[in-house]
Order: C-alpha cells, then sequence, then structure tokens
C-alpha cells in the first residue's frame, strides 16, 4: 500500500502542510527539532490511532488549538481510499472512505506501518512491557479479531483487580462471584494467548531465515513466546486453554485475593530471543541485540504483507545512518521497490545506496 497525499492540520508544530509523496522512498531533511519525527509520527498515528511516542493524544495537538486532524490518500493494489483522524481533547473521531468508525477497531488496519526508530533496541533490551506493546501493535494492525479480544480482556482484567481489591481489604466476602467470573476471565485470557502464540511463531519463521543472512549465517535466532499462562500440547484450542487456565485461578484464589490483583494472565506475558541458544536480552553484545531488532523488524514488513496482501510503509527514523554497511544494505534491499518508505536524517551523508537516487527528497524546517 502506498501514502499518496497526506495533509496535516495543526499537527504538533505543523499548522497546515499537504504533502505528496513519492511510492518509494521519501527522504525527509532538516536539522534538529523542525518536524521530521512529528511527520513520520502523524503516519504512524494516521494507522494505529495512536502514537509511538506518547499515550497523551493531547500532546498531538497543536500548542494553543482546540484539535489537530491527520488526513491520508492510500492507494491499494485495488483501489484508493481517503482515511482521516481528528484528534480532541475529548476524544478520536476515525474516517474511512469519509464514514465515521464508531469504534477503532474498526478502523484500525486500513494503514499498514512498520516503524523502526533508535528506542526499538528496547524491544531487545527492555522491560517485558514492552514486548507486550510491541505484540499488540504489530498483531493488532493485522487482525481486528485480535483486537476485540485485547480489549475484552483488558476491560475483564480492570474489573477482576477490582473485586480482587474489595475481596482483600473485606469490602466483598462472597467469593463466588469471583469463581464466576474467573471463568469468562479465562476464556479471554485464552483467545488473547493462542492469538499471540500464532503470531510469534509466524513471526519466528521469518526473522530466523532474515537473521541468518544478516550475520552470513553464523547466528541462529529463535524467537518465543513466553506466555505467562503455559500452553501445553494439548491446549491448541480456545476451551481446552480456558479450561486449564479458569483452573490454575480458582486454585490460586487465595493468592491472588492476598495480593488484591491478578497475577495470572496475558497481562503479563514476555517474548524472548536467543541467538544459538544464548538469551540475547542478558548476554548479547549491542550489535547482536541491534541486529535482532532489525531481523524482527524486517519479519514484520514481510509477515504483514502474508497475511494482509500488500506491503507496509516504513517509517525509519533516525535508524540508517547508525547501521554498518551490511545492516544498511539488508534493510535497502528488503525496500528495493516493494515497500513505501520514509527516511528521517539531518544529513543525507552516510547513506549512500542505489534506490536513494530515484528518492523524493524534503526540506523539513520550522514545521513546513
Ligand atoms: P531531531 O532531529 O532532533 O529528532 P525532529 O525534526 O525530528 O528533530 P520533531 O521531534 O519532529 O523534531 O519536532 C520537535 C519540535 O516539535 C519541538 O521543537 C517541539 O517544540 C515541537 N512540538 C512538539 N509538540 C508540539 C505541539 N503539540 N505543538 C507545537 N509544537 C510542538
Ligand atoms: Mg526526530
Amino acid at each position: 500500500m502506498i501514502l499518496q497525499k497526506l495533509t496535516l492540520t495543526n499537527y504538533r508544530n505543523y499548522d497546515e502542510c499537504t504533502l505528496q509523496f513519492n511510492s518509494n522512498v521519501n527522504i525527509l531533511i532538516g536539522e534538529n527539532a523542525q518536524g521530521k519525527t512529528n511527520l513520520l509520527e502523524s503516519i504512524y498515528t494516521l494507522a494505529l490511532a495512536k502514537s509511538h511516542r506518547t499515550s497523551n493524544d493531547k500532546e498531538l495537538i497543536q500548542f494553543g488549538e482546540e484539535y489537530g486532524k491527520i488526513e491520508g490518500e492510500l492507494s491499494y493494489r485495488h483501489g484508493t481510499m481517503p482515511i482521516s483522524l481528528i484528534i480532541t481533547k475529548k476524544g478520536k473521531k476515525a474516517r474511512v472512505n469519509h464514514l465515521e468508525q464508531s469504534r477503532l477497531t474498526q478502523y484500525i488496519g486500513h494503514l499498514n506501518v512498520v516503524l523502526f526508530a533508535p528506542e526499538d533496541l528496547n524491544i531487545v533490551k527492555g522491560s517485558p512491557q514492552i514486548r507486550r506493546r510491541f505484540i499488540d501493535m504489530e498483531l493488532g494492525q493485522m487482525s481486528a479479531v485480535y483486537l476485540n479480544h485485547l480489549s475484552n480482556y483488558q476491560r475483564l482484567l480492570k474489573q477482576k483487580n477490582h473485586y480482587l481489591k474489595q475481596l482483600q481489604i473485606g469490602r466483598m466476602k462472597d467469593r463466588t462471584m469471583l469463581e464466576v467470573f474467573n471463568e469468562q476471565f479465562s476464556e479471554a485470557a485464552a483467545n488473547v494467548t493462542l492469538k499471540r502464540a500464532h503470531f510469534i511463531s509466524e513471526l519466528q519463521k521469518i526473522a530466523e531465515v532474515i537473521h541468518q543472512g544478516i550475520t552470513s549465517e553464523k547466528e541462529s535466532l529463535q524467537v518465543q513466546y513466553e506466555p505467562n499462562i503455559k500452553l501445553a500440547e494439548t491446549h491448541q484450542n480456545v476451551s481446552e486453554l480456558k479450561n486449564a487456565f479458569c483452573e490454575l485461578l480458582n486454585e490460586s484464589m487465595d493468592k491472588e485475593i492476598e495480593r488484591g490483583s491478578a497475577r495470572f494472565g496475558p497481562h503479563r506475558d514476555d517474548i524472548s530471543f536467543h541467538v544459538n541458544d544464548m538469551n540475547v536480552q542478558i548476554y548479547g553484545s549491542q550489535g547482536q541485540q541491534r541486529t535482532t531488532a532489525l531481523s524482527i523488524k524486517l519479519a514484520e514488513i514481510e509477515l504483514i504483507n502474508q497475511v494482509v496482501g500488500e506491503y507496509p510503509i516504513l517509517l525509519l527514523d533516525d535508524v540508517l545512518s547508525e547501521l554498518d554497511d551490511k545492516r544498511q544494505t539488508h534493510l535497502l534491499s528488503t525496500i528495493q521497490e516493494k515497500v513505501q518508505t520514509f527516511v528521517t536524517t539531518t544529513s543525507v551523508d552516510g547513506i549512500e545506496h542505489e534506490i536513494m537516487k530515484d528518492a523524493k527528497v524534503f526540506n523539513v524546517s520550522k514545521g513546513n
């Protein structure tokens, strides 16, 4: 898919700005603090209805304004479509083909993006929370079903934590309610867990091959889902997993009440990365961690194409000049003519590659 045109209104430091893009590579050049990342962020937000930099949408609205707006014209293999997102202080309104969508889960997925920024190293190095967010964002843009499962689970988790707190402080005495509730909670947890398991195993297959290529077959990467609810061979479907999980929850009821919050479920999942059987997160060198992050990002591009039938848009924020020649070549050869790409940089030095020759260059200065 291709983002043909983007219009920003009161978005961060952009007052009003319309841009027509190249279907291959677009380079955004500018000094620090001019609006390069803001522009990439607006494309990411248009796709996922959420910024990668903040969870507070109000920050996206230009200082002193009431609302911010992002409009995009997309073209797919089978036609074109306008989508837009209006951010107000009260909430967001998303439109597809000028029609307002009643739920964001219906909106997300019309535009697919893969963003690669220096902080992505944290997918490997950082906390489990970052890896869960990674799964949710990436899987969410490929599967509306997953987004629905996830929001259902999050709603139940909140409610469960409320019950547990009430039981812990003695404001609620009867546990039968929790027992009944655990049944519903287990089903939601099983739905999320199985979707995540499938996603990681598909991602692994692609990432392994890419990683071998980057490391000239010296390293073998294993990306593994570490679900909080352990998946046994027998737990291949939702009802089996649900039953096993429900049993565990009812056995652990005392512990959960004592703690006053839910101890088990996908809100405590993780992913592990091993290179030649060594845990990269703990023992890997900076270079190995960087390569792992790159392999995963490149795998995402392919996986989205497999699932959605179109390549996503690639957003590269300040990463190209940080990669050595070999990694840069790998990244750029993946892109080659099939993935529309947006690259930010403070200078073109350090990105000398064939595909840059046909790039469209934008000079970014003070939100223009
Ligand atoms: P660098 O090369 O340092 O990464 P950049 O070009 O990527 O720079 P951005 O992060 O895109 O810079 O833009 C940052 C600028 O946007 C800041 O100077 C900040 O003042 C401005 N900015 C951020 N949020 C808002 C907002 N809500 N309203 C107006 N301006 C904003
Ligand atoms: Mg920036």
